[in-house]
């Protein structure tokens, strides 16, 4: 029996025990409110990345041989690696799930933060399940004085922002484009369809940190290639390619999986070249008149040489790939480089996702389910979040900086 029907089956037969588990939770602390996604893979029940928890609650972790050894608010508890139990002082005490390490990332279960966490220090932190929320009890309410007692700043948002930050988020491909055909998507999906699934939760998690958001497209209809970028004009400050990979059909194609994200150069490897000709194959959609592909992009190229978003982009693409490594079950595949239409008239930083291959069974379930999606789309929004925090800082590092990660 496969074990997603096991788990369904055990969660049918045993009374109390939710039959899912949160997409996210809310971390609320005097530091401002921190959504963390909750993952669910094929191999263990829902778990928390250990850095996202721990930047919300301002505490710390470290794995010393088979333990994992987490301090919050000046508590140590201990989590057996791989094994259901954790400890305060001395005995172990039974979880329902196992702290485990993947791809060096500390995994917490779900139970830690819904039950461990409220139950050992309920004089500090609360859990309400209704909203998924847990609560630091110090915490003023959102919208009065901050901790210090200093007023809050009124143009900035509880997680650290300034107010008023703007993302294009594009979502590949669309109307007679349907990109790739997403060979193990359920129901006859595309890579048009599940990159607008995915771009219109990004537009939702954005919102809900305090971020605008522009789209290229919310319906199912074709934007020229290289119009997209420019609706990250004026007022905008990054724009946000969603796209989903795949291979031809040769053997042992579909093992190959993963996520990576682009930012526009020459491309420096077979791999990034051949991405770059696939997602570029949308040109011969456009309908507005434009520079051919070939020579026209070999000119866009020079010129940015000379292109100051280059590395911003690079940072942007940087922080895309650790956040989704916390939700995403296949490789880091990395940050590269590719001449890509869809990035050439962004006069911002510029990334291109390709979230997996629909061309891998595992890859396809990752971007077509809608738990999934949403973490998927959270872990963009909090890249995006903490690329904007960076820049801010950088901008005006002399205007008070409250930082979600919390110690620097
Ligand atoms: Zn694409």
């Amino acid at each position: 029996m496969p074990w997603l029907a096991r788990f369904m089956l055990l969660g049918a037969l045993a009374p109390g025990r939710p039959a899912t588990a949160p997409m996210s939770l809310v971390v609320a602390t005097a530091r401002g409110e921190a959504r963390i996604p909750v993952r669910t893979d094929g191999t263990t029940g829902p778990m928390v990345a250990a850095p996202a928890l721990l930047a919300a609650l301002g505490g710390k972790a470290e794995v010393v041989d088979a333990w994992a050894d987490v301090e919050i608010a000046r508590q140590n508890f201990r989590l057996v690696l791989g094994a259901p139990y954790y400890s305060v002082g001395a005995g172990l005490k039974p979880l329902v799930g196992s702290a485990v390490v993947k791809r060096d990332t500390l995994f917490l279960p779900l139970q830690f933060v819904t039950n461990v966490i409220p139950a050992e220090l309920k004089d500090r932190y609360r859990y309400i399940a209704s909203a998924g929320r847990l609560e630091d009890r110090a915490a003023p309410p959102t919208g009065t004085t901050a901790a210090a007692g200093a007023p809050r700043n009124p143009k900035r948002l509880p997680n650290g922002l300034n107010k008023g930050y703007v993302v294009a988020v594009d979502p590949g491909h669309g109307g007679v484009d349907p990109g790739n055909p997403g060979i193990y998507f359920p129901r006859g999906l595309t890579e048009s369809d599940v990159t607008l699934q995915v771009g219109l939760l990004v537009r939702e998690e954005l919102l809900n940190r305090g971020v605008g958001v522009v789209m290229t497209r919310t319906t199912d209809t074709l934007i020229d290639i290289r119009q997209r970028a420019s609706y990250c004009s004026d007022r905008c400050n990054l724009f946000v390619s969603i796209h989903v990979n795949s291979l031809p059909r040769r053997p042992g194609f579909n093992k190959v999986r993963g996520f990576e994200t682009y930012f526009l150069a020459d491309a420096k490897t077979e791999d990034a070249a051949r991405v770059a000709k696939m997602e570029n194959e949308a040109v011969r959609f456009d309908q507005s008149p434009g520079a051919e592909p070939g020579g026209g992009l070999d000119f866009i190229l020079k010129d940015l040489q000379l292109n100051e978003y280059l590395r911003e982009s690079g940072r942007l693409a940087e922080l895309i790939q650790s956040h989704l490594g916390e939700v995403h079950s296949g490789p880091d595949k990395g940050v590269k480089q590719a001449g890509l239409w869809v990035l050439t008239t962004a006069r911002r930083p510029a990334v291109l996702v390709e979230m997996g291959f629909s061309t891998n069974p595992e890859d396809a379930k990752v971007m077509s389910d809608a738990r999934s999606q949403r973490n998927l789309a959270g872990s963009i929004a909090d890249a995006v979040v903490s690329y904007l925090l960076e820049y801010q800082r950088r901008v005006s590092p002399d205007a008070e900086t409250r930082t979600v990660g919390g110690r620097e």
